[in-house]
């Protein structure tokens, strides 16, 4: 099977579009990391299109933030006048819809799809300790898993954990990667709505499950509509300017 992995729309439906467009031809399946609302202006055809196309569908800090299952008021001041003009967008059949996703969910051949890490959907993994108490908790709680997705920091990487227990980042040589067999991994696809490594593109992955491969792809997007959709919403004028930079 071969797996197309997004995560962290965040309403933006340009980019969503782009990679769905990119992926379809190539993929057998769509798994979705959350953030699918929060910061940009299309939550309900972002959520449509989730439902309609995703077999596999984990909630983000910004979901249950947006259907009331977490208070928000921890998140910085764009972040939460986004959310509060998301929450009044939503229907209460789309409240309910994000109110029952689950936190964490298996795929594949051994896969776990998370939205932080495996223990925390708000949990931000950049660096060798958080990986290492990440590939720890995914051990603990889930020894049947080969390996884990997660999204929410919107930076592609790929980490990997050796038998001795030794925690290294993979650099990617090109943006195909090849998995050892010998090792677990945990992988972020980067993020389809919000980029932030310096590339406005529209990320994602696809995991190849025969070739045992994993390909980061980037998308370009019509980021002109998705930022004059921004201002048309009076949501804080940096959401838009960010797209345009990837940060
Ligand atoms: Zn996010």
């Amino acid at each position: 099977m071969k797996y197309a992995i997004i995560s962290d729309l965040h309403a933006n439906l340009e980019a969503l579009q782009a990679v769905l467009d990119d992926a379809s031809p190539k993929v057998d399946a769509v798994v979705c990391l959350g953030d699918i609302v929060g910061y940009n202006a299309n939550p309900h055809e972002c959520l449509r299109i989730v439902r309609e196309t995703c077999a596999v569908v984990i909630s983000g800090n910004h979901d249950q933030a947006a259907c009331g299952a977490r208070r928000y008021d921890d998140f910085n001041d764009w972040a939460r006048e986004a959310m509060d003009w998301t929450r009044q967008q939503l229907s209460a059949a789309e409240v309910g819809y994000l109110r029952i996703l689950p936190g964490t969910a298996p795929f594949g051949n051994g896969w776990l799809a998370a939205h932080g890490s495996p223990r925390d959907t708000d949990e931000y993994l950049f660096d060798a300790p958080g990986f290492e108490m990440a590939f720890d908790s995914l051990r603990r709680l889930r020894p049947d898993m080969r390996g884990c997705f997660v999204g929410h920091t919107h930076v592609p990487m790929i980490w990997a954990c050796g038998s001795e227990g030794q925690v290294v980042q993979v650099r990617a040589e090109s943006r195909t990667v090849r998995l050892d067999p010998a090792c677990r991994h945990i992988v972020n696809p980067g993020s389809v709505g919000q980029p932030r490594s310096g590339n406005p593109l529209a990320a994602y992955a696809i995991l190849d499950e025969e070739a045992v491969t994993v390909e980061f792809r980037r998308v370009p997007y019509d980021i002109p509509a998705a930022q004059e959709k921004i201002y048309d919403a009076m949501l804080p004028p940096l959401l838009a300017e960010r797209l345009a930079i990837g940060r």
